[in-house]
């Protein structure tokens, strides 16, 4: 079977996950065969991403997955002549998937930390993030200090959580754990999470959405904190391996993206979805 970014064509997380196992069932052939496809052609990747974490990457409207990472993935892996599998799995997953052998690289706004360098190898990093706090914009909380007594709502797994964890004593919270993004923000839209902690591309891009759409899509949230840019929750985003494991992949993604920033098409691709792009 052989199956070129099939992601693509589908959304929701069961197609998602029998997504998954078609991946890693293709992976293990692949493994134990040098010749692991029908035509004898070079190994197809597998790539676990997020579900929705838009620009990055979100089904449109047709269930097509678009945004800066599938965009970048296509345009390296056309440069350097490679072919792969998406899976939009979400975001926890998609970092369990690499380190159980399930897929071989994450792309997923992924930032690169100290931590996660101990069990991942990561690309040269290709956008730039930091983690904010944002809530309704009808809402009273106006800083960080507003939410003493109050519960927000955090993603699984991610760095945005780490921030909120750090800080929820010093600031009198508590947290509820989602695993995507979206079902994150329907907790606050519902009044049940007083705010939400989020990467500030992701919610940045939520809001404009919003303003543009008149509430069609996005959030109607407003920011109301946002660590530093030397903080050690503002790191940016990289394609990661399992440590030790797919070296030439990884390779191939730092050769393709020099090429796709040289050649102009890295900038094109940012500024399809985020208008005031570098
Ligand atoms: N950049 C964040 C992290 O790596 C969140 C990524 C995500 O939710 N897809 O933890």
């Amino acid at each position: 079977m052989k199956l070129k970014n099939v992601g693509a064509l589908f959304t929701g997380a069961l197609l998602a996950a029998s997504l998954v196992a078609c991946g890693g069932s293709q992976n293990s052939q692949s493994t134990g065969s040098s010749s692991d496809s029908s035509n004898g052609a070079a190994k197809t990747y597998t790539i676990a991403t997020d579900t929705a974490f838009a620009p990055f990457e979100f089904a449109d409207a047709t269930n097509t997955y678009k945004g800066i990472d599938v965009d970048i993935l296509a345009a390296i892996a056309k440069d350097q002549g490679f072919e792969y599998t998406l899976n939009p799995v979400g975001f926890d997953a998609a970092l369990q998937n690499v380190q159980a052998g399930q897929a071989d690289g994450v792309i997923a706004g992924m930032s690169i930390t100290d931590q996660r360098k101990q069990t991942f190898d990561f690309s040269d990093p290709y956008y730039d993030s930091t983690v904010c706090c944002a809530v309704p914009t009808n809402s009273e909380v106006k800083s960080l200090d507003d939410l003493k007594g109050k519960n927000v709502a955090v993603k699984n797994g991610t760095q945005s959580q780490e921030w909120a964890d750090s800080i929820k004593d010093q600031y009198g919270f508590t947290t509820t754990t989602f695993d995507t993004s979206d079902v994150m923000y329907q907790d606050v839209e519902a009044g049940n999470s007083a705010a939400c902690f989020e990467d500030t591309p992701v919610m940045g891009y939520a809001i404009s959405q919003y303003e543009e759409t008149s509430g069609k899509e996005g959030k109607n949230f407003k920011i109301v904190a946002e660590v530093e840019a030397d903080s050690k929750f503002a790191t940016p985003y990289g394609f990661a391996v399992n440590k030790g494991a797919n070296a030439e992949l990884l390779k191939k993604f730092n050769d393709g993206l020099a090429n796709i920033k040289k050649d102009g098409t890295y900038d094109k691709i940012v500024s399809t979805y985020v208008k005031s792009a570098k």
